[in-house]
């Protein structure tokens, strides 16, 4: 079924790409496992489907969900948020060239962007993203691009999309914009002036902790075909698999982050009048410095937050490890309540940079539970705490 610009969000995530099987009528269209196509002679492809790295019918209806579902013209599904990232930079990054990242990033993204294209050749600023001024000041010649997420991971700050995108092609380079603790159903980027979005699919979209996938939508038909070669010739593709998985997960995208940002509102609000607390990063509540912009940019504001404790790290640390509902672990996105250390979890792979975490900050992903059953576990965790 194609997708009319007019249909609702809830209704594209559910149909888009997601055509009943042409021979069985089956509803749900069916997982694609073959890795090679009958050829109806030589070179003469059937509809274009020849080999498995180069096309995958389940890959493909999740790329025509997925372009659908952010506004842009195509997509490309990866084995990773990772593998995503790597396939955009071989095209959008150079050696000799230079990137403006934000300064509160996904560890793993920095650590790709500095530790593996660093060497290369590709140098990197690292700047405040919240602070257009900033972004501009650190902009160089051969800058080709200005990388960020927002809300960001860890420190939940909002950054203004479309004053970065004007930012970036005054200065002839791309926006890239990390999608991932939004997710299309509460911001949608490339309507801002992004040129490229990149997910970890593996988080909000995938939604059920069970799928590792990647995924970059594109504003421009002839970045896509640049990139479309990387991942064909390198290979970085999702499985098949993976990405009905993903496609799955995404029909009930729009609901879930209703409900994640509902919970995440009232536990936000619970922990910031809580007294062993010294501050809560979520975009919802009116004092983050980023409420007013998020309120303009987004439709929700997300599932993801962070507190900080007046303890410090013993506090910080105690508090983790003291949730039982709340799963300790890395990822987010997931139906279930995970928290994680950042300093020592998720983002020790940044410490002694320009990106370093607070020792006394704990992220926490909001699932889908009873928001009650939530906030009685963080009460006894605040108890263990004080104590
Ligand atoms: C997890 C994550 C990534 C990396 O994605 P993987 O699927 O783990 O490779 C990138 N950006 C953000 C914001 C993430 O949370």
């Amino acid at each position: 079924m194609t997708t009319a610009s007019t249909q609702g969000f809830a209704t594209t995530a559910i149909h888009a790409g997601q055509d009943h099987d042409p021979t069985t009528g089956a509803v749900i269209p069916p997982v694609h496992f073959s890795t090679t196509y009958q050829q109806d002679g030589i070179a003469n492809l059937r509809n274009g489907w020849e080999y498995g790295r180069s096309g995958n019918p389940t890959r493909t209806a999740l790329e025509i969900q997925l372009a659908a579902l952010e506004g842009g013209t195509s997509a490309l599904s990866f084995a990773s948020g990772l593998a995503a990232e790597d396939a955009l930079l071989r095209v959008v990054g150079r050696p000799g060239g230079h990137a403006v990242v934000g300064h509160d990033l996904y560890g793993g993204t920095y650590r790709l962007i500095s530790r593996l294209w660093g060497p290369w050749g590709l140098d990197h600023t690292v700047a405040d993203a919240t602070d257009p001024d900033a972004v501009r000041a650190a902009i160089r010649d051969e800058t080709s691009l200005i990388w960020v997420e927002t809300p960001s991971n860890p420190l939940l700050s909002v950054v203004d999309i479309a004053a970065l995108a004007d930012i970036a092609h005054d200065a002839g380079a791309l926006l890239v914009v990390d999608n991932t603790f939004a997710s299309p159903a509460l911001q949608r980027p490339l309507g801002l002036g992004a040129d490229v979005v990149v997910h970890s699919v593996t988080k909000y979209l995938g939604g059920h902790s069970d799928v590792l996938g990647g995924a970059l939508v594109f504003a421009d038909p002839e970045l896509d075909e640049r990139v479309r070669f990387i991942q064909f010739a390198a290979g970085g593709v999702s499985g098949p698999l993976d990405a009905w998985l993903a496609t799955r997960g995404i029909k009930t995208l729009d609901v879930r982050m209703r409900r994640h940002s509902e919970n995440a509102q009232q536990v936000a609000e619970h922990l910031q009048a809580a007294d062993a607390v010294s501050r809560v990063y979520y975009p919802g509540l009116p004092d983050h410095p980023g409420h007013a912009l998020a309120a303009r940019q987004m439709s929700g504001f997300g599932g993801m937050l962070s507190v900080s404790f007046e303890g410090g790290e013993p506090a910080a640390r105690r508090f983790s490890e003291s949730l039982r509902l709340f799963t300790l672990a890395e990822s987010l996105g997931g139906v279930e309540s995970l928290v994680n250390y950042p300093w020592d979890m998720t983002h020790a792979s940044v410490r002694g940079t320009a990106l370093e975490v607070p020792k006394n900050l704990v992220r926490v992903s909001v699932g889908l539970e009873s928001v009650t059953d939530l906030i009685a576990d963080i009460d006894q965790a605040l108890t263990v705490v004080r104590s």
